[in-house]
């Protein structure tokens, strides 16, 4: 549930950055590096130095505020303004107070990408009621793959966090946009899909996200799980609507390849930088199969998305990118 550090960034305001699950996002970052009730195997900012499910504050809240003061004037347009960062958002107990303060100062809608682990905790539901799209992760709803794949702190426990995410859906009214990610041989198991797509039956998010890794994780050895387990998983769990957000790093992953249609791409890019929509428009194509073309050339330093005019925009890799 972390969301990577790019362009301007002062001590807690990060970005904004293209997110694909998000569009053109603000990060808020309230957790000191890296605080969190997890120590996942595939997690992308390394590992948890300070495992705790205890909350907090971390920071006076008004500094924040006054840094993301000065930063929303310079940008002139976006989806969401999310919590997110290097730990677990909900760990810092000022997190109410915050999501209140920015709603005054913004109409940008607020999301809060998060664990999930402490929403059995009534303070907590409470906080993010404020939120207009709560995206809380659940991998595994066995204890023993919990604890594989996650590595909770001692105490916490699976099955009172899907009560939690359960009471969350019955009390709030936005969105639950619900991550689960899949390692290969850690939470694949029939079991694992048939205890987490029960699990999904209570929680009723609004949709689920299947992921899985695309970058090195924190743990060396993990696999990611490849696209046609992740559509099997999908056909298996038909009572929810599931999208796949796995970055395609690899020509074979694309279902029926064109290489025509690559090039295309590459030529149409290279002219003239171009929205997902433009290029659907220009190849008759839908946005998820052009997504994967975009997110291999990508890996291969071929394009990159930019955001421009307040909007994502495909342009190709110029020499001083990195
Ligand atoms: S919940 Fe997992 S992925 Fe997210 S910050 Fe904590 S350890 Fe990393």
């Amino acid at each position: 549930m972390t969301i990577r550090k790019q362009n301007q960034q002062t001590r807690h305001i990060f970005g904004p950055v293209p997110s694909r699950r998000l569009g053109i996002s603000l990060g808020v970052d309230i957790i000191p590096y890296k605080t969190c009730s997890l120590d996942c195997l595939y997690c992308e900012c390394g590992r948890t130095t300070d495992l705790t499910a205890e909350r907090r504050s971390f920071f006076a809240p008004q500094r924040l505020l006054e840094e993301l003061a000065g930063v929303l004037p310079t940008i002139p347009r976006l989806d969401h303004i999310t919590f997110s960062g290097s730990g677990e958002p909900t760990l810092n107990s000022d997190l109410g107070a915050l999501i209140a303060a920015i709603r005054k100062m913004s109409r940008t809608p607020l999301a809060v990408l998060t664990n999930g682990t402490l929403l059995f905790r009534e303070d907590v539901r409470s906080e993010l009621l404020g939120a207009d799209v709560v995206l809380p992760s659940l991998d595994a709803a066995l204890a023993a793959s919990f604890a594989r794949i996650n590595q909770p702190v001692p105490g916490l426990d699976v099955g009172r966090i899907v009560a939690g995410m359960e009471a969350f859906r019955g009390e709030y009214a936005g969105k639950i946009w619900l991550e689960v990610f899949i390692l290969k041989g850690v939470n694949d198991g029939e079991d694992d899909i048939a205890a987490l797509g029960a699990a999904l039956r209570r929680i009723r998010p609004d949709k689920v996200q299947l992921n899985t890794l695309d970058r090195p994780p924190a743990c060396p050895g993990v696999e990611s799980a490849g696209f046609a387990q992740l559509e099997r998983i999908r056909r298996l769990w038909p009572w929810v609507p599931v999208e796949i957000i796995k970055r395609a790093g690899r020509r074979e992953e694309i279902p029926a390849f064109s290489s025509n249609l690559e090039n295309s791409l590459l030529n149409t890019i290279r002219r003239r930088p171009l929205t997902i929509d433009d290029l659907a428009t220009l190849t008759g194509k839908d946005e998820e199969e052009l997504r994967r073309y975009l997110e291999v050339l990508e890996g291969e330093k071929k394009v990159r998305p930019v955001i421009a005019a307040g909007r994502i925009f495909y342009r190709e890799w110029n020499k001083g990118d990195i």
